[in-house]
């Protein structure tokens, strides 16, 4: 162990490295007598950060390489990300995209890479759902977010306008009324909330959800598996049963992605395969996300759990919820 002086040194070189931030509504929430806290384990810089495997690399989900225009992510045809901004209101120690968020860099998109953002997609008929992302693009004004919003929702092949954001959970109060206006449109507008303990689900961050949701946007959720925050099955099961209660559809549990100085959070992928089974056994079907990795190299995010069919020559099993194998018709299953 390092003792306190070079322990400091070390989270200054952290700090260089790496964008810090962290908001009063997670300061808030955090338990200074628990050296293992949750909510801190997620923002509080850490020396293991400067501790880099030889998998991990600076883009993991390699972003760039499906980058068309700047800000434009299109790797999938019906669907591209917009990145309209770098910054967060907080830096998640694990982030996948930490070499390319903070303060530092450039804060939102100009107003001319923007309108070339908006040309390419408009020249692409296929893209039926544009994905704002960043950074955190609720960090940007109402205004802001009302002409992106007008000027997406104006392209007629565009139907869906999908916004990422841990806004609701770090910050609430910034999801106001005037904002939830900004972001409503003509086209299907929805949320995609990022939530990874059940403690972020508060009584003001449910208030933002109840904002969102009763002005007609439906909302769905991520989170990341990490160890020492959500891998064990309680944790896991209570965060998935606040977000459903709280209007908030599970929607992916990520597996974590090989961003540099995160070995720290990464488990195995056999151990999300024994939580998310353990999940299935105990929740209602609402509770379940489906839990994926992005594949490195950047070919798409792969379904991780385990298949629940067993096909052999003359016998078909499927899989129950509490892990039994059960006889389902070959014929039936083979088309006869
Ligand atoms: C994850 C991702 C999406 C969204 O994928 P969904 O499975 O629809 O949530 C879109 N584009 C890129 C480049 C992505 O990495
Ligand atoms: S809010 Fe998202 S983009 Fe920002 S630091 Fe956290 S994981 Fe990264």
């Amino acid at each position: 162990m390092a003792d306190g002086a070079t322990n400091q040194s070390l989270l200054d070189e952290v700090k260089r490295r790496y964008a810090v931030a962290i908001t009063p509504a997670m300061e808030q929430l955090i338990d200074p007598a628990d050296a293992a806290d949750p909510i801190a384990r997620q923002f509080r810089p850490d020396a293991r950060e400067l501790m880099e495997t030889p998998e991990e690399r600076l883009d993991p989900i390699d972003d760039h390489a499906h980058e068309v225009v700047e800000g434009v992510v299109h790797r999938y045809a019906d669907r591209c990300l917009l990145k309209i901004t770098h910054v967060c209101p907080v830096y998640c120690r694990f982030c996948f995209r930490r070499e390319m968020v903070g303060p530092g860099k450039s804060e939102a998109i100009t107003p001319e890479k923007l309108d070339a953002a908006l040309a390419y997609i408009e020249g692409h008929p296929e893209i039926w759902e544009v994905i704002l992302t960043g950074g955190d693009p609720f960090v940007l004004s109402p205004r802001r977010v009302r002409e992106i919003t007008q000027r997406l929702a104006a392209i007629p092949h565009v139907q869906v306008i999908r916004w990422h954001t841990r806004m609701p959970v770090v910050d609430p109060m910034r999801v106001s009324d005037e904002f939830v206006a900004a972001l409503k449109c003509d086209k299907a507008v929805y949320v995609a909330l990022h939530a990874n303990h059940a403690r972020e689900i508060t009584s003001d961050a449910r208030a933002a959800i109840a904002r969102l949701v009763n002005a007609g946007i439906p909302m769905v959720s991520q989170t990341v598996l990490l160890k020492g925050v959500n891998d064990d099955i309680a944790t896991l099961e209570d965060l998935m049963r606040a977000l459903v209660a709280a209007r908030v559809k599970p929607y992916y549990l990520h597996h974590g992605d090989l961003a540099p100085g995160t070995s720290h959070f990464r488990t195995s992928i056999e151990a999300g395969q024994d939580l998310t089974e353990a999940l299935r056994a105990r929740a209602s079907g609402l509770c379940q996300p489906s839990y994926v990795l992005d594949i490195p190299g950047g070919a798409a995010k792969a379904p991780l759990s385990r298949p629940a069919v067993r096909m052999a020559d003359t016998t078909c099993e499927v899989c129950d919820h509490e892990g039994n194998w059960r006889a389902y018709p070959p014929a039936a299953a083979t088309e006869g």
